[in-house]
């Protein structure tokens, strides 16, 4: 599981920073996840290729978190693009971007498929063999969705050694990785657990901004692997985050310890601080493991 983050920054584009948008790669799927001004740029500047992403997930309709996805949609009818591109948001998304490219006279020539949300529970928005994603209902001005993706458990990894000690021809392989037993000459039953190794454990990645703090939270992302938590805020500010409805880093610290997360990345920082060194010195005196995103920073997980 690989996570890029293209723009970690609160509220404008700056010279040198971008507002809300990361790529997740997870078990194959490449997803897109929020789109702030500066996506296209960003992804050219990592080498994203554009066709690769076919879900992009849009956590609310404030500007620093979807200005950039008309300029996106409009981006990949230039280049040719033929797939389906399907858009996860807040009701009212569909209207938003349609408006304008009715106006533009700039329809897609690709199927545009939106998945539009309203629910306040937590609901299944994307499954297949490789993945699933679920929203996160969170506390904001408007309505807003973090995104829980978790991988699917995959099939048990070949010990090949051990098949060629058996002598088993290659054509069962396909079984023994769907977990059956083989049996040899019709007699010898051996056991799938002698042939195979057990798949890797399933990653998961809970994607939360914006948000006020909320402990409940940690029911709904309990022992993910990972948790980007957005922390606009230092304690210093904590009125201030509680008015806009935004976190400061030690209450996602307080989160993650809570929820027993592995991992809390920090961002959607406010600008006005000099220095993001230090959200994770007030996250790290709740939660150890903290990580700070920063645009254009990769992580493996
Ligand atoms: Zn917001």
């Amino acid at each position: 599981m690989r996570l890029t983050v293209l723009g970690c920054y609160a509220a404008t584009p700056r010279t040198l920073t971008n507002p809300t948008s990361q790529v997740l790669q997870i078990n194959n799927h490449m997803v897109l996840i929020d789109c702030g001004e500066g996506t296209q740029v960003e992804l050219r500047r990592h080498k994203i290729k554009f066709s690769r992403i076919n879900h992009i997930f849009i956590s609310h309709l404030h500007g620093d978190h979807f200005f950039g996805l008309p300029g996106f949609i409009s981006t990949m009818r230039l280049l040719g693009r033929e797939k389906e591109l399907h858009v996860y948001g807040p009701k009212g998304i569909k209207e938003a971007i349609t408006l304008l490219l009715k106006l533009g006279d700039s329809w897609t020539n690709y199927p545009l498929l939106f998945h539009e949300l309203s629910s306040k529970e937590s609901e299944l928005v994307f499954e297949d063999t490789k993945i699933s994603v679920t929203t996160i209902p969170l506390d904001h001005r408007i309505y807003t969705n973090g995104f829980l993706f978790r991988e699917k458990v995959g099939k048990r990894k070949l010990n090949i050694a051990a098949t060629e000690e058996y002598g088993i021809d290659k054509a069962y392989y396909q079984n023994i990785k769907n977990g059956k037993d083989i049996t040899l000459d019709n007699v010898e039953v051996i056991k799938n657990s002698e042939l195979t190794f057990d798949p890797p454990k399933p990653k998961s990645y809970a994607f939360c901004s914006d948000t006020i703090y909320d402990e409940s939270l940690a029911s709904k992302i309990k022992d993910v692997d990972v948790l980007y938590h957005e922390s606009t805020f230092l304690e210093s500010e904590a009125e201030l985050a509680t008015k806009t409805k935004h976190a400061t880093a030690m209450q996602a610290a307080k989160v993650a310890k809570a929820a027993n997360v592995k991992t809390l990345v920090l961002g959607h920082y406010s600008t006005r601080y000099k220095s993001i060194e230090l959200f994770k010195e007030e996250a790290s005196t709740i939660f150890e493991n903290v990580l700070l995103a920063d645009d254009g920073k990769s992580f493996d997980f």
